[in-house]
């Protein structure tokens, strides 16, 4: 049985195809969100040269996550990001009692059981410094592509000071440390920490529990992740898919959701919509 999750984020669309609630079959993700050709981009891309070959009609039930969610129409269901990180970051990673996501728009901290169940958690929605944004922003000031910036982290011998925390002074500190002479990379070091260190403020209110597990876009970024380590003195693991932890859980809740039906329960608490 094959179930889809998709998970419409503000900056990439992420799309997981599940066969019988254990293995990722197909995954695909476009580098654009909500309100744009994402989601259709993701569905084509999770179908087509699909080996073996699988069309929609194969597909037992879905669910959509994320920010974008409720634009998207084909899902048989939606359930809310919070669930679906934690869903499908305790499915591939069983130890995880903290879950530290930094999307494009967004930074969360989440707190699991032992069980997996969501036990709180704290966010950051209303500010850009501290997400992927600010780190987009500043590849573009630097001009390096975004994916890059963790390997050059890595060769800074002296991290920039950046003790702007707002994202639009945070640049012109950017630009005025380059016209100084620093290097990109110790700028590029700088800038990694700093949201290491605003990310960090959202951890400890939320309580810092190991296995500390980081997932979003950012994960991404060694350069970040190294700084969190630092900042938090705790060794932080990363799913093998740390951009599709949220599009799993979407198709495991989509699985379970079938699974209860075909078994005459539907659990109660499952699923928070
Ligand atoms: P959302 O779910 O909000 O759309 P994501 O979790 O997909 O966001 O994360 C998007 C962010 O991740 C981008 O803003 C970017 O900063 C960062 N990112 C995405 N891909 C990479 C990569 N390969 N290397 C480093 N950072 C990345």
């Amino acid at each position: 049985m094959y179930t889809l999750g998709i998970d419409i984020g503000s900056t990439a669309t992420k799309g997981v195809i599940l066969e019988d609630g254990r293995s990722i079959v197909r995954k695909a993700l476009a580098p654009v969100g909500a309100g744009t050709s994402g989601p259709s981009r993701v569905m084509q891309a999770l179908f087509q040269d699909a080996e073996p070959p699988l069309t929609e009609n194969d597909i037992s039930g879905s669910v959509v996550t994320g920010y974008g969610r409720m634009t998207f129409k084909k899902a048989d269901h939606q359930i809310s990001e919070l669930s679906c990180h934690a869903k499908g970051v305790f499915f591939l990673l069983p130890a995880a009692r903290t879950i530290i996501d930094i999307g494009g728009q967004d930074a969360k901290v989440l707190k699991l059981s032992s069980e997996g169940d969501l036990l709180n958690f704290v966010m950051n929605d209303k500010c850009a410094a501290g997400t992927g944004r600010f780190l987009d922003v500043m590849a573009g000031v630097l001009e390096v592509k975004v994916e890059d910036l963790g390997k050059l982290a890595h060769q800074s011998e002296r991290p920039s000071v950046i003790s702007s925390t707002c994202t639009v002074f945070a640049e012109s500190e950017v630009i005025s440390r380059l016209a100084h002479g620093e290097k990109k990379t110790d700028v590029i070091a700088g800038i990694s920490r700093s949201i290491a260190r605003r990310i960090s403020g959202l951890v400890f209110r939320a309580g810092v529990e190991e296995d500390v597990i980081m997932t979003g876009g950012v994960a991404c970024n060694s350069g970040v992740v190294r700084m969190m380590e630092d900042v938090l003195k705790v060794p932080i693991i990363l799913p093998e898919i740390p951009q599709f932890t949220g599009a799993l859980g979407a198709a495991l809740y989509a699985y379970e959701r079938i699974k209860n039906k075909n078994e005459g329960c539907v659990k109660s608490g499952d699923g928070r919509e």
